[in-house]
């Protein structure tokens, strides 16, 4: 047997309690230390300064505790003789029955019933009438030649009479787009625009009931809402009910789709779509997302799931945009990669030309459709760039500006294969004061009645909502108004996603996949702790309703504690926000409401107390834990409790790391039996520094792989890399320090890690010795600081003598992968792809994966190679209105872990691509580690046995995405009911399920859980409808890929 099974913690339990009689081990990430903070920056912005002294504050409390341990030494020095007597030297052969009662023995196969593989195995057969994305890729030649006044498009011309049977049917769609932070913070775009548009709209709508409009970002409604009287609450209420006012998404923001993961994308969808049922009973039909830089399929697939009929999307590549619309397709049905029916399908519109402001919107050329946006009178402070003004209708003018606003309809329409075309009317911040509300209206109105009351130009021109558009869609081409059945429809069917975008020549978007690394990663770690609060919660409330205690749990207070966290993790999935493209003091403000938003954990220790605990200590129960970036616990004398809550669906073995104030430790389960542990120095500086120069070599399946970094600088071109373009100057240049690194070699039973530390980066590569599956990959984090440089970008880049050619795989949102080819006819920046969760390698014998803690931008330049931007410091901006260059980087620690797999799976060139089981779970293990709590509770007075709701690990391929309390109709507290989301995961069969330490197996998407639920319903992703099908309580089954949930009574 390979040495014994050493590692700290943890069996199939959700928590586990392990006493530590004097301690160990230190975590390898490292603080975001701000040795020398930019002194002139932290003048300029008071704000700045905000966040830096909290994050500070953090250090100070670690600072602090060295000095308690400082005074302490003495004591614990006197310790050390009784520990030696005591005990000798913890040795693995001692270990082993110690273990028992924590860790289950992992199999040697999992199993895995051979239906379970046929998913994955399926052939792929293309059908007649489907698009693929990764055959348009192919196809395109992405030249960009001048189309005329439609600049990447082509000339379009009409016959007049093709109107004659069929008239041409217009609606315009009145939007606002309200970024929640961008240029100004959240809270002063509210007090500045978003409450006065919202206030002129009640009015405004209600001056003619022709009128209409649409909202979609539910964080500004709802706050507005709040604000509001009832008389204008019933007023909102009625428009929606006229059907004046729409609102289209109903999620709490518009969300980024590149570096948004799906956790994050359902909880800020749920929240909004909650909110909307109990505030106004609306239920949103069509997605509006004309801002995200670019399109996920991730993102249909959650609609659809929610129930949505219909979507809108914008930024999709310019050579894309032309393609489709030569051949018409810019309507289509999106389907997911995996789906061979049609169960996925959701109708989508895509926008076809340049922007979604009203010169790009009303047809193919800005200079005429500029005129028509009557914001931009003359006398107004903002005109057209075109140089022709917009002219106010009169009855003197408006047959000539009819003809040519219905001039510009035609050729739009001949872009669509039906007769109703959309016009989208509006921009950012639009219809903040009434003067703006009557231009618009009242002059679109007079083009209408003009065109409509001469029945011989054969159009119908009008407002609409967007889904009144899609109605007159399905209307027109005989589809059913739900969309479940595409019918006789003359749309095609689409799969793939909308990476990488490009606007507009070589501009291409992927410079925002890494954009503030920092808050990336700051999302991922408060995704898992909002995530593992919620699960707790659930099961608390259960608790408490099935025996009674504690009676005095704060219930309420702690969900609205969960509700704020939400809202805040929300906010910060806007597509401004995780995209790091804020402006630097918007970047502050939700750094800010993170901080704030680390107030769901005493949920979890409120929860831990309620759980835990039995008889009637509860005034001594203190449950002490030191929240920081990483998290860490610290133990200060003697003896002290770990309190241990696993926040997976599966028993796991993980290290925890633990501070403590002195070498000598033991540590031992709650039963008494002793724990294996490895004690590492914290090294706060270098004291030596080695003269070898770094070779980082794996040799254990007859390979090697290389770990290096790379520099990109910024082009001399006119338009340089900022916060959302990459516009390298050529082929990355090999990171060579100036002085020779300081490399530190750490060896124990648990782990053993090489650091090395660079003038920029601090570079870990940790092996543990453990029989799980944290031990069969190798962990890495990469400490980088390049706030010194000036346009520069630092890469990881990892080759291998992987034979993957061209072809390699990212995730999308850590739902699902999606193969990518790297093409030479594109510019380099263009072959960068978001990497939320993994990006792998393969070739016939083996893959390699990088899974990542935090979203990148990643590239495969080179056969063998994987390669992931890890900072960017740009000082200058790109042009798309952010106004700064990205010059606010702080020290970052960036997480990933490196798994390389024997493969027999045969080649194939399918569209879908699965991770390995063993992939799947070391990727929950990196992104949902194990929170552990240190109290001073007498040991003897806790549970020793480990609480566990579930009876036994969930199947390897089902994740428990949350188990969310609903809130209640009125008063802001839980209702009885909780949402528990299950997701069935894809996987690929052809790895060696042997050896992976994996404690679970599959089955055939079965999940029976031993939850007492007294109720359950299926109902859609985002709780607004039932399923037509009552399934039996309690059994469930998914299908590969299918998210499920469902609405419970625990207890
Ligand atoms: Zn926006």
């Amino acid at each position: 047997m390979k040495i014994s099974r050493q590692f700290t913690v943890f069996g199939s339990a959700i928590f586990c309690v392990v006493v530590f009689s004097l301690y160990l081990m230190l975590d390898h990430l490292q603080l975001d230390r701000i040795k020398n903070p930019i002194n002139e920056e932290r003048l300029q912005n008071g704000q700045l300064v905000i966040l830096q002294d909290k994050i500070d504050h953090l250090e100070r409390l670690l600072a602090e505790n060295n000095k308690i341990i400082a005074n302490i030494r003495d004591s614990v020095t006197n310790l050390r003789k009784s520990v030696n007597n005591d005990k000798g030297p913890l040795e693995a052969k001692n270990l082993s029955q110690g273990l028992v009662d924590l860790l289950p023995f992992a199999p040697i196969w999992v199993l895995i019933p051979s239906e379970d593989c046929q998913f994955s195995a399926q052939t792929y057969s293309k059908a007649a009438d489907e698009v693929q994305m990764l055959d348009v890729y192919d196809m395109l030649s992405f030249d960009n030649p001048d189309g005329g006044v439609w600049k990447q498009g082509f000339d379009i011309s009409y016959e007049e009479n093709e109107w004659d049977q069929e008239p041409l049917q217009v609606v315009v769609v009145p939007h606002s787009h309200n970024d929640p932070g961008w240029l100004k913070t959240f809270d002063d775009y509210y007090r500045d625009q978003t409450q006065h548009i919202l206030n002129n709209m009640v009015v405004k709508l209600h001056e003619d009931e022709r009128r209409k409009m649409i909202w979609s970002e539910i964080s500004y409604f709802s706050k507005w809402w709040n604000n509001i009287d009832i008389q204008k609450k019933d007023a909102v209420k009625k428009l929606i009910e006229r059907g004046q006012l729409e609102m289209a998404t109903g999620g709490w923001v518009m969300p980024d789709e590149a570096n948004t993961h799906y956790f994050a994308l359902i909880d800020q969808l749920l929240e909004g779509h909650q909110w909307l049922e109990r505030n106004l009973g609306v239920k949103p039909k069509t997605a509006w997302a004309v801002d995200p830089f670019g399109h996920s399929p991730t993102q249909a697939y959650l609609f659809k799931q929610a129930g949505l009929s219909n979507m809108l999307i914008q930024r999709v590549h310019y050579s894309i945009k032309k393609h489709f619309a030569t051949q018409k397709t810019l309507e289509f049905f999106w389907r997911q990669n995996w789906d061979q029916e049609s169960s996925t399908d959701i109708l989508c519109h895509m926008m076809p030309f340049y922007s979604y402001d009203v010169p790009h919107t009303c047809g193919p050329d800005p200079k005429i459709c500029c005129q028509f946006d009557f914001k931009r009178l003359p006398g107004g402070r903002i005109s057209c760039p075109w140089r022709i003004p917009p002219q106010v209708i009169t009855s003197d003018n408006v047959q000539q500006r009819a003809h040519m606003l219905l001039d510009q309809y035609r050729k739009k329409s001949k872009l669509f294969m039906s007769k109703v075309v959309l016009a989208p009317l509006g921009d950012d911040f639009r219809y903040t004061d009434a003067q703006e509300w009557d231009q618009q209206f009242n002059n679109y109105q007079k083009l209408f009645d003009y065109m409509n009351s001469h029945p011989e130009l054969n159009v119908q021109a009008q407002f609409g909502t967007i889904s009144d558009y899609f109605e007159i869609l399905r209307k027109v081409t005989g589809m059913d108004q739900a969309g479940m059945n595409k019918g006789v429809s003359p749309f095609p069917v689409l799969s793939g996603d909308f990476f990488t975008y490009a606007d507009r020549d070589d501009h291409y978007w992927s410079g925002y996949f890494t954009s503030r690394p920092f808050y990336k990663r700051m999302d991922r770690m408060l995704e898992s702790h909002l995530r593992a609060a919620e699960i707790l919660y659930s099961l608390t409330l259960a608790n408490i309703k099935m025996f009674g205690k504690p009676s005095n749990y704060p219930a309420v207070e702690n969900y609205k504690l969960l509700t704020e966290a939400r809202r805040n993790l929300g906010l910060f999935q806007h597509h401004d926000a995780i995209t790091g493209t804020g402006k630097d003091w918007v970047v502050v403000d939700y750094g800010t409401r993170y901080i704030a938003f680390l107030l769901p954990l005493p949920v979890v220790v409120h929860c831990c107390r309620t759980i835990l605990v039995s008889g009637d200590i509860e005034n001594e129960w203190q449950l002490r834990f030191l929240v920081s970036f990483p998290m860490n616990v610290f133990i200060m004398p003697s003896f002290r409790s770990v309190v241990v809550y696993n926040p997976i669906e599966q028993a796991r073995s993980s290290v925890i790391s633990i501070y403590v104030t002195t070498p000598h430790i033991r540590v031992l389960t709650a039963q008494g039996r002793p724990v294996i542990a490895q004690i590492t120095a914290v090294w706060e500086h270098f004291t030596q520094a080695s003269t070898e120069t770094l070779k980082l070599k794996e040799n254990g399946l007859k390979h090697s792989i290389k770990v290096d970094f790379v520099w990109y600088g910024t082009t001399s071109n006119k338009d340089k890399s900022g916060a959302y373009l990459f516009l390298p100057d050529g082929e990355a240049k090999k990171y060579s320090p100036s002085r020779p690194p300081v490399i530190r070699v750490t060896k124990g039973p648990v782990f053993s890690e090489v650091t090395t530390t660079f003038t920029h980066i601090t570079h870990t590569l940790r092996l543990y010795n453990i029989q799980g599956v944290d031990g069969q990959a190798v962990e890495i984090c990469n400490t980088v600081d390049i706030r010194g440089e000036f346009n520069q970008e630092i890469a990881m880049r990892i080759t291998s003598d992987i034979n993957s050619m061209n072809r390699f795989f990212t995730d999308l949102n850590g739902f699902q992968v999606q193969p990518r080819r790297t093409m030479s006819k594109l510019p380099l920046q263009a072959n960068f792809y978001p990497m939320t969760s993994m990006a792998y390698l393969e070739d016939s014998n083996r893959r390699l994966t990088l899974l990542t803690a935090q979203s990148l931008g990643a590239a495969s330049l080179k056969s063998g190679q994987l390669e992931v931007i890890m900072d960017r410091r740009l000082n200058q901006d790109d042009n798309r209105g952010l106004g700064q260059g990205v010059l606010d980087n702080k020290i970052t620690a960036n997480s990933f872990r490196l798994l390389l797999e024997p493969r027999n799976s045969r080649e194939n060139n399918a569209p879908f691509s699965y991770p390995s089981l063993l992939s799947h779970i070391s990727c929950t293990y990196l992104n949902h580690p194990l929170i552990q709590m240190a109290t001073s509770v007498d040991p003897a007075l806790l549970t020793p046995v480990p609480h566990s709701p579930l009876t036994s690990s969930f199947p390897c391929d089902i994740h428990l995405v949350n188990l969310r309390t609903i809130q209640s109709q009125v008063g802001g507290g839980p209702s009885e009911q909780a949402a528990l989301i299950l997701h069935r995961k894809g996987f690929d069969c052809g790895f060696s399920s042997r050896n992976t330490g994996l404690l679970c197996s599959t089955t055939r998407g079965k999940v029976l859980t031993k939850l007492k639920v007294s109720t359950f319903t299926p109902v859609s992703l985002s709780l607004m409808y039932e399923s037509s099908s009552t399934p039996k309580h309690q059994e469930i089954s998914l299908k590969p890929m299918e998210i499920c949930t469902y609405r419970i009574q625990l207890g």
